[in-house]
């Protein structure tokens, strides 16, 4: 069986793991390194798998390959992260300054929202349904394809970009340059912009975490500002059963972590409005089950599956 660095880097945190004889046997989790721009981040990265080898009395030549969750969109040809917003990252040539500190360890890279999706397919909620949709609600909205076990990337390597589908001609402007797009309406940024509008607030962060304070507390601006939320979100994963008929849809991301509780029961209900009665009837909306752990492991599918098709197998 083989070693394998894990790496999953977000707008906030950055998580790594080492991957030994079928299992995850360590993780770290840190915040990420914005000031520091990519190189910063490939530092703290490589300090961190080296140290959790270190600990688990491993060598770094018994690395047999890093998989590693990035925020899209890529360049894989080229090892390349195009354009990261959350992270200032402009064509970041990731793989190539990674093999800096691990010369000759095989590396592979995809998407953030995929990756979580590939982990939760296969390892969390998702096991045992063929067609799994996985939809991410964070700073961000991302969303990944799984189908028989294999990501669905499409052409451009873009499927998936469920945060910037517009559901709203008259909406915010989004951080892509185009009006209403999903993620400007049910991220958590947005719903804290949305609460913080209503109350005339100004100067405080933009948290999604005061408006569901307030929500728990039973504030009706909170409850209407959450709401509009899920119902923007309920038509755009409508979209998802009509075009894809997936199996399961689950949902993950740290808004769905910690307060999946109050919001999928109110997006299976508005799911209800737009979807055809058979689909309904079919349809699986659960939690994803991986928590803050869901994109290491699907980097581990990732690099896994990669070194397999050079003949190395970690699989049982
Ligand atoms: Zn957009």
């Amino acid at each position: 069986m083989a070693v394998f660095g894990l790496v999953d880097v977000g707008g906030t945190k950055t998580m790594t793991g080492i991957w030994r004889d079928g299992a995850m046997v360590a993780v770290e989790k840190q915040p990420t390194a914005i000031g520091g721009g990519g190189d910063g981040t490939v530092a703290v990265v490589a300090a961190s798998i080296k140290r959790l080898l270190r600990e688990r009395h491993l060598d770094v030549g018994e690395l047999v390959g890093i998989g590693v969750a990035v925020p899209g969109p890529l360049d894989l040809d080229r090892g390349l992260v195009r354009y990261a917003a959350n992270l200032g990252w402009v064509d970041y040539p990731f793989i190539e300054r990674l093999s800096q500190a691990f010369p000759g360890v095989a590396i592979a890279m995809d998407d953030d929202s995929r990756c979580a999706a590939w982990g939760e397919a296969l390892h969390g909620a998702g096991q045992e349904f063929p067609i799994v949709w996985y939809t991410t609600v964070s700073t961000g909205i991302g969303s990944g394809l799984i189908i028989e076990g294999k990501p669905y990337r499409g052409a451009q390597l873009m499927a998936g970009e469920l945060g910037h589908i517009t559901i709203d001609l008259a909406g915010p402007v989004c951080a892509c340059g185009k009006r209403g797009c999903l993620e400007t309406l049910a991220s958590g940024p947005a719903m804290a912009r949305h609460f913080y509008e209503m109350r005339g607030l100004t100067g405080i962060p933009l948290s999604a975490e005061n408006v569901f304070r307030a929500l728990r507390t039973g504030d009706g601006e909170a409850r209407a500002v959450v709401s509009r939320a899920m119902q923007y979100l309920a038509m755009a994963l409508s979209y998802v059963v009509h075009l894809v008929n997936p199996d399961i849809l689950v949902l993950g991301g740290g808004i769905v972590v910690h307060q999946g509780d109050l919001l999928l029961p109110m997006l299976r209900r508005e799911m209800r409005g737009h979807i055809l009665s058979v689909q309904d009837t079919h349809l699986l909306l659960r939690p994803a089950q991986l928590g803050e752990q869901a994109g290491l492991w699907g980097a581990y599918e990732l690099i896994a599956s990669h070194v397999q098709g050079r003949g190395i197998s970690d699989r049982p």
